[in-house]
Order: structure tokens, then C-alpha cells, then sequence
């Protein structure tokens, strides 16, 4: 039986103080994306500086790479309150009415998965956004009207693994638009390293450059796996994780040298065997794989895409000459 995939994306052995200790607080902890860093640093100041609230701010990309980190830091940074919430947890307008009128002046509400928000709750949020007003209707039929209530000015950080599931109007209500790519392997080796001291096990420098080039270009993954290496370390009897405890971690694991792990491969020989390496719609690959379509389109498909393992096109998913190889199959 596979494990769902979005489980490679949470750590139940990291307890939430540790996750939490390991999350970068400031921005100059926050590594990789020099640019948007040094951009984000300047909205953050220009805001301070004036007292007013910062423009409100989309980000998106794959999991692990960093948004609700990114979110918690612009809160940090600003000085003010963070409040989150997730738009599958908001099913009434009045569930976003009692999270926006309990803000404070200059306070980051962050809403994760913001492509999810039903649209009437949508629509409540547009005059938040852009006046600071908060339209609701009292009551139902006839007797219903509409009130309107002032809001504090609020920075809303909106993180999304879909933009093109935003509609036109939420988008246009971001000033500020980040987008996270995966990280090189070398940044990903620096947070390997930090996370390393964190946690109190060192790593040296050629295991965490292995670690990093089979961690899909995500933080996420290499904390997870460091935790993972640190587990074989202690089994082995080692206070160090050397680049040998990584090459059995990664074996134990089934994660071959770019990353990939069963799913992935089970994903791709999937498309190849039973498809003839495509084209095949993503709903047959759903239910062949017994996957959620969110999890393939979300957490599989980016990592191949990038890796140029696969292609979207309009007929459908198919399998590159660069997967063939991978997978030691002749096309
Ligand atoms: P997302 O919200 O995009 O799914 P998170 O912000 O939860 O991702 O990041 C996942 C984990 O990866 C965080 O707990 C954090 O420890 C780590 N992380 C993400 N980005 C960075 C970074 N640029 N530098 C250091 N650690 C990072």
C-alpha cells in the first residue's frame, strides 16, 4: 500500500517547538531568493518607516519552499501580530467577518491556500483589501441589509500553490507579488547546515550537498531527510552525518540520486507502461496511482517538470526523453 505523498511534506518526529525553532524568524535567516528578499526588506521598511500597514502580499509556489516562513517574517519584521488561517477552514462569510473585525491596527493575516476561498467569501474580502471596510448582509430576504464596518489596516499574505486559480479580482488586490522556485542545491545545503546546528548534530559539508541534491529543490524535504539522517547516524553509532550515512539514508529511503522517490517513479513507469508514455489526462493518472489530483499537480508533477522528466500539454501528461533515460527505458 503507497503512503500518500503529502506525507513527505509533514515530519510527526519533529515536535512543533523543534519545527518551529528550525523556521528562519528574520530575514536575514531566511536563505536563498537574494532578490526577493532584498525587495521584500524594502517594502518592510518603507511601511515601517511611515507607520502605515504594508500592501498586501501573494506567494506562491510548491509546497516547502517557504511561504508561511516567509509570512511569519514580514509579521516579525513589521513588529505586529500574525494571525492565520487556512481558506478551507473559512466556509461562511461569517468565519472571515470574525477573523477581520478581531484584528489589530498593522496586523499580517495569513491565508493559506487562498486559491480554495469560496468566491462569496472572496468577495467580502475585496473592499478588506481595498478600503479596509467589511460589507456584510444582516439577516436574510426581506428584511436583510447590508452594513458596513471599518476595519484596522491590515496586511493580508496570501500563499497559493495555484495562481491560476485566482480570480482576476483577488489578484489585482496584492500589491506585492513573490514568487518562490525551488532552491539550488547549494542553498539548500546552507539550510541543511543551519537546521544541522539546530538540531545539535553536525553534518559535513559533502553530506550536505548530497542531502541537498536529493531534497526536490525544497526545504521542507531536506529537514525531513536530515532528520531522517541524523536517526541512521545515531543507528550507526556516529555523533557526525558524514556523506556515507547519507548515501544509506537516501538507499533506505528508496530517494534515488535527483530525488526521486517510489511514488515519483511509480508516476512516471505508470504513464510509460500503461499509457505508452503518454498523452494521459490527470484524472487517469489519479486513479491509477490512487491519488488525490491536487497531490499529483501540487507535489509530484512540479518536481519532473523542472527536472524536464515530463511535459503538460493540452492532450495531457507524457513522458520526455529525460524520463525514458531515468527510468533505463528505451522509448
Ligand atoms: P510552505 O508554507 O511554502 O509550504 P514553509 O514556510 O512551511 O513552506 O517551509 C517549510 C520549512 O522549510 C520551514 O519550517 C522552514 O524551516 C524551512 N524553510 C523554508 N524556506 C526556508 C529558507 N529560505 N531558509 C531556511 N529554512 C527554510
Amino acid at each position: 500500500m503507497q503512503n500518500n505523498t503529502n506525507d513527505r511534506f509533514f515530519d510527526p518526529s519533529i515536535p512543533d517547538d523543534m519545527a518551529s525553532s528550525i523556521r528562519p524568524r528574520a530575514l536575514s535567516d531566511f536563505i536563498g531568493h537574494e532578490s526577493l528578499k532584498q525587495n521584500l526588506g524594502v517594502f518592510i521598511s518603507g511601511a515601517r518607516s511611515r507607520s502605515e500597514a504594508m500592501d498586501h502580499v501573494l506567494l506562491y509556489g510548491p509546497p516547502g519552499l517557504g511561504k508561511t516562513t516567509l509570512a511569519h517574517i514580514v509579521a516579525n519584521e513589521l513588529g505586529t501580530n500574525f494571525r492565520a488561517t487556512a481558506a478551507p477552514m473559512l466556509t461562511k462569510q461569517g468565519d472571515l467577518a470574525a477573523i477581520l473585525t478581531s484584528l489589530e491596527p498593522m496586523d499580517v493575516l495569513f491565508i493559506d491556500e487562498i486559491h480554495r476561498l469560496p468566491t462569496a467569501i472572496e468577495e467580502v474580502l475585496y473592499s478588506a483589501m481595498e478600503d479596509f471596510k467589511l460589507d456584510i448582509m444582516l439577516g436574510e430576504g426581506p428584511s436583510a441589509k447590508s452594513v458596513r464596518i471599518d476595519l484596522p489596516p491590515f496586511t493580508l499574505v496570501g500563499a497559493t500553490t495555484r495562481t491560476g486559480l485566482l480570480s482576476n479580482p483577488l489578484r489585482d488586490r496584492f500589491g506585492i507579488d513573490l514568487r518562490l522556485s525551488f532552491y539550488s542545491p547549494e542553498d539548500l545545503a546552507k539550510i541543511i547546515q543551519r537546521s544541522a546546528n539546530i538540531l545539535g548534530t553536525p553534518i559535513d559539508d559533502a553530506g550536505a550537498l548530497m542531502l541537498a541534491r536529493s531534497a526536490r529543490g525544497t526545504p521542507r524535504i531536506a529537514n525531513r531527510l536530515l532528520k531522517r539522517a541524523r536517526d541512521f547516524a545515531a543507528a550507526l553509532g556516529k555523533s557526525e552525518i558524514s556523506a556515507d550515512t547519507i548515501k544509506t539514508t537516501l538507499f533506505q529511503l528508496h530517494i534515488d540520486e535527483s530525488g526521486l522517490d517510489e511514488i515519483d517513479r511509480e508516476y512516471m513507469t505508470t504513464i510509460v507502461c500503461h499509457y505508452a508514455g503518454g498523452p494521459v489526462g490527470i484524472e487517469n493518472l489519479a486513479a491509477a496511482l490512487s491519488e488525490p489530483t491536487d497531490t499529483i499537480e501540487d507535489v509530484i508533477e512540479p518536481y519532473l517538470m523542472q527536472l524536464g522528466f515530463i511535459q503538460r500539454t493540452p492532450r495531457g501528461r507524457v513522458i520526455t526523453d529525460a524520463g525514458y533515460k531515468h527510468l533505463g527505458l528505451e522509448k
